[in-house]
């Protein structure tokens, strides 16, 4: 049917992660006319870019910009501090939105399945780094302040982040937005060894090569690996792009194995072919298990189109849910074309809107601006809820 100005479809976007601000990107470049609600649980937009980058990897999180020029189109609204099941199910989506992206991502640590994995020194890697960038459910970290030995299980770019940002020093990590708890219970932590343990061989790691290759540039840590590990070559069978990313992985755990043992206080070990059996008390202070990650099930069904990695899983770096996204909006626009529109009221409870969060954004980079850093967080949900509500 022909749409006029005044009438268009209403599209629900549930998490304003990347991937949920790169769908709303590709419906508006065909569709400017739409109306979209990109809705969210947290009082705060960008998902995975502010709870889940490493908080010393603020070039990564530059992104937020593009997303923010989305937010301040006429008709896109940000629906923060809504929660699907609380104050709106699946179903009233369904029915009121003409199409509903279901953008909500993995945000559950993937559990190994050994004995000891529920001791307490043992932490997920989701749970670890929401908190070192002041996600208002995890304000709890581990207590750091007996812990010399951590052992980092896991050999993606998560093990990397979490290994580099525990191994930086104070001065290292004084540009970043680790919450400043966080940041001064690293500092003062009495680390001395730092074990990052793949399964498999290190022709298999999937680290990506810059990730690496910071590793071996680290003011207090020294990068170490075995080089009898390191006798292998990148799996003759792979794609081109993956064989060159696996043997520039070599070439760069090489370069580590001709390091210096004690030529800085901190060791950080690659240690390779080792699957985790168990985990005991004693062997280490402190386990991060970075296996990665599941997410909550979400309806399937006409009209629903899911993207990033609630739809693929927990892969791909934060510009691979571009074309993935823009690809899906072609898709949801493609349903949307012989439609009847849905008339109903405006299905959306507005709790924090877009001008709420840019109090808090206000508000955190002028805390930021008089420590010398890209901002503070706000981690509390009341201060949140409040500095969004305020005038
Ligand atoms: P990942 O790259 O899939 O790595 C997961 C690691 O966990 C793999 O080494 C895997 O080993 C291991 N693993 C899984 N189950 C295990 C088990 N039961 N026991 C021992 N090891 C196990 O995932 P990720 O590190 O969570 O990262 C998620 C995505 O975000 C990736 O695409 C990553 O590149 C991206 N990311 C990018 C950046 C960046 O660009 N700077 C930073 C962080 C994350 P196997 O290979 O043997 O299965």
């Amino acid at each position: 049917m022909l749409i006029d100005a005044a009438m268009t479809y209403r599209v629900a976007i549930v998490g304003a992660g990347p991937s949920g601000f790169y769908a709303a990107d590709g419906l508006l470049r065909e569709r400017p006319d739409l109306r979209i609600d990109l809705i969210d649980r947290l009082p705060t937009p960008f998902g995975l870019v502010r709870a889940g980058v490493a908080p010393d990897h603020q070039g990564t999180k530059a992104v937020i910009r593009q997303f923010e020029r989305l937010l301040v189109q006429p008709d896109v609204r940000f629906a923060g501090n809504v929660e699907i099941g609380r104050d709106v199910s699946w179903e009233e989506l369904q029915q009121d939105y003409d199409a509903v992206i279901v953008a909500t991502g993995m945000v559950i640590d993937k559990k190994l399945g050994v004995p000891g994995e529920e001791l307490p020194f043992v932490w997920g890697s989701w749970r670890l780094v929401a908190w070192l960038n002041g996600h208002p459910d995890f304000r709890e970290g581990p207590d750091l302040s007996q812990v010399r030995r951590v052992a980092v299980i896991g050999n993606g770019n998560v093990a990397l982040d979490v290994a580099r940002v525990l191994a930086k020093s104070a001065d290292e990590m004084a540009k970043s937005d680790i919450v400043p708890e966080a940041g001064a219970a690293i500092a003062a932590a009495p680390l001395t060894d730092i074990t990052i343990i793949g399964r498999r061989g290190p022709e298999q790691a999937s680290f990506t090569n810059n990730e690496l290759a910071e590793m071996g540039r680290l003011a207090r840590a020294v990068a170490l690996v075995d080089p009898a590990a390191l006798k292998v070559e990148a799996p003759k069978g792979d794609p081109t792009p993956e064989r060159l990313r696996k043997a520039k992985n070599l070439e760069i755990l090489r370069g580590f194995a001709g390091n210096q043992p004690g030529s800085k206080p901190l060791a950080l070990r690659f240690v390779f072919n080792t699957p985790v059996k168990a985990i005991k008390p004693g062997d280490y202070d402190l386990v991060i298990t970075c296996i990665g990650y599941t997410g909550e099930p979400y309806p399937k069904g006409e009209g629903v189109f899911a993207v990033g990695w609630a739809k693929r899983g927990p892969s791909g770096t934060i510009p691979t849910n571009r074309g993935e996204s823009h690809a899906v909006a072609e898709q949801v626009l493609a349903w949307l074309k012989d439609r009847d529109l849905k008339s109903g009221p405006d299905p959306m409870p507005l709790s924090v809107d877009a001008a709420g969060w840019h109090r808090i954004d206000k508000a955190e980079i002028a805390a930021g601006a008089k420590q010398g850093r890209p901002r503070v967080k706000l981690t509390d949900w009341k201060a949140l809820l409040e500095v969004a509500q305020g005038d």
